[in-house]
């Protein structure tokens, strides 16, 4: 597959070709079901887009049954970037439901299948993106990470996948989840494609307020020169699998060779992590999807009366993981239960944030596992509990609004892809994607 840094240098006759080979290669792998469907619209160079992210008069459906119907009425911030720098969106791609999971088995279009084995997941929830990129039926995507749903589906897919800080990219248009948690993201071939596409979705936008309204790029001063300091974490590691073990060790020895100074430091317990982001995910997704009611958006289950027809919409439009969730946020924000759970978690996320800063005072980069192995699969992590604790070395980042980006390291003794992330300091993206590129370089993945 070509790169994108190769494809926008492309002609408008070569680009026509391209994507016409390319549709008929989506169609000859439609069982991976990466995509939901493909729109083949505008002159640019193709990006899929993950069906969270709306794109004007195309259907958008967060995976989900009760925005069937719904059509988007205007573009994202992101999507207008993507078409005002040559890009255009092709194909919406699958993801779990309302962007809740990690395997992207929660989707209403059925499960997608990880490329490298059709056996394991593809990761999630932003898995069809990352299938799609993995399978060469596409150059590029966007995904979304709001405990890490780009990062992880990048690690088991093989691709690199990129997390920025929080406010960088414009949240107008993307399906909200957890909106203090949300970023969009791009998920790509290489590190300096992911670094190409950054700089294209960031930047200031009034429509989103959250959004930190700065406009600085990264690939004018790309460097993986740049000598270093980064910290790792052999305590935190401990409990990953011999997989992860291994890839850790191969890329500390890749960073030292390279001249970066390694730094040995501690995190607590990420299991404080899960709780206080469960809780806090949970307690915003309960009320971003209020607004699923059966009157203002896509699909709609009459009843006898209005609250019999919100029933019968949200139960017959919602699937199972969206509803655990819907009820979990709820009990956390009931009077009597939020000082016990959701202020503490608060109080929580805060404690990570500074550790996070502690750190920060003596390294530039922390290099960590994406998740606890490799990918597993299909049905593995078919209990709740099981699947959120496969979350631990990503959703941290999130309470702590850092930026991360996740790439293959090695493939393990099946063939399955190891990927590892940098985490850097807020709004030093430039770091990141320079310690990537060395790292990349060092461990010689492997190309497309
Ligand atoms: N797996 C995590 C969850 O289910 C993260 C998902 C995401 O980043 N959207 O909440």
């Amino acid at each position: 597959m070509i790169t994108l840094k190769e494809a926008l240098s492309l002609s408008k006759e070569e680009l026509n070709k391209f994507k016409k080979e390319l549709q008929t290669k989506i169609e000859e792998n439609k069982s991976l079901n990466a995509y939901i469907d493909v729109m083949n619209v505008g002159d640019g160079v193709p990006i899929a887009i993950k069906d969270n992210i709306q794109v004007k008069d195309w259907s958008v459906t967060s995976g989900s049954k009760i925005l069937q119907g719904y059509i988007a009425p205007y573009n994202a911030t992101v999507i207008e970037k993507l078409k005002s720098s040559g890009l255009s969106p092709f194909g919406r791609t699958n993801m779990d439901e309302f962007a809740m999971g990690s395997t992207t088995e929660s989707s209403y279009y059925g499960k997608t299948q990880n490329p490298v084995n059709a056996e394991h997941v593809p990761g999630g929830s932003s898995g069809g993106s990352a299938a799609a990129v993995g399978a060469g039926l596409a150059i590029a995507a966007l995904g979304s990470d709001t405990g890490g749903s780009i990062r992880q589906p990048a690690a088991y897919c093989g691709i690199v996948g990129m997390k920025p800080t929080y406010g960088r990219v414009s949240r107008y248009g993307l399906g909200a989840y957890a909106s203090s948690l949300d970023q969009i993201g791009p998920m790509t071939q290489n590190v300096e494609d992911a670094a190409i596409l950054y700089d294209i979705i960031s930047g200031s936008d009034t429509k989103d307020s959250t959004n930190a309204m700065m406009d600085d790029k990264v690939v004018p001063n790309l460097n993986a020169t740049r000598k270093l300091k980064i910290a790792v974490l052999p305590k935190y590691i401990e409990n990953a699998s011999q997989d992860i073990k291994d890839a850790y060790a191969k890329a500390i020895e890749a960073l030292e060779s390279a001249g970066h100074t390694i730094i040995e430091k501690e995190m607590m317990d990420a299991k404080y992590d899960i709780s206080a982001y469960y809780i806090t995910a949970t307690a915003e997704a309960t009320t971003n999807l209020a607004r699923y009611d059966g009157i203002r958006y896509g699909n709609r289950v009459d009843g006898k009366n209005l609250e019999e027809t919100y029933i019968n919409t949200r139960s017959e439009g919602f699937g199972d993981e969206v509803k655990r969730r819907i009820l979990l946020g709820n009990f956390v924000l009931s009077s009597g239960y939020y000082e016990a759970y959701y202020v503490k978690a608060q109080k929580t996320r805060h404690i990570i944030k500074e550790e996070y800063a502690k750190i920060f005072n003596d390294v530039d980069l922390i290099l960590s596992p994406v998740a606890p192995s490799v990918a597993p699969k299909f049905g593995e992590l078919a209990n709740p509990m099981q699947m959120y604790l496969s979350d631990i070395y990503t959703i941290s980042v999130n309470l702590a609004g850092l930026p991360a980006l996740s790439l293959p390291v090695m493939k393990n003794k099946d063939g399955l892809p190891v990927g590892l992330q940098l985490i850097a300091k807020p709004y030093d993206e430039q770091t990141l994607f320079d310690g990537s590129l060395s790292l990349e370089k060092g461990v010689n993945y492997g190309v497309f």
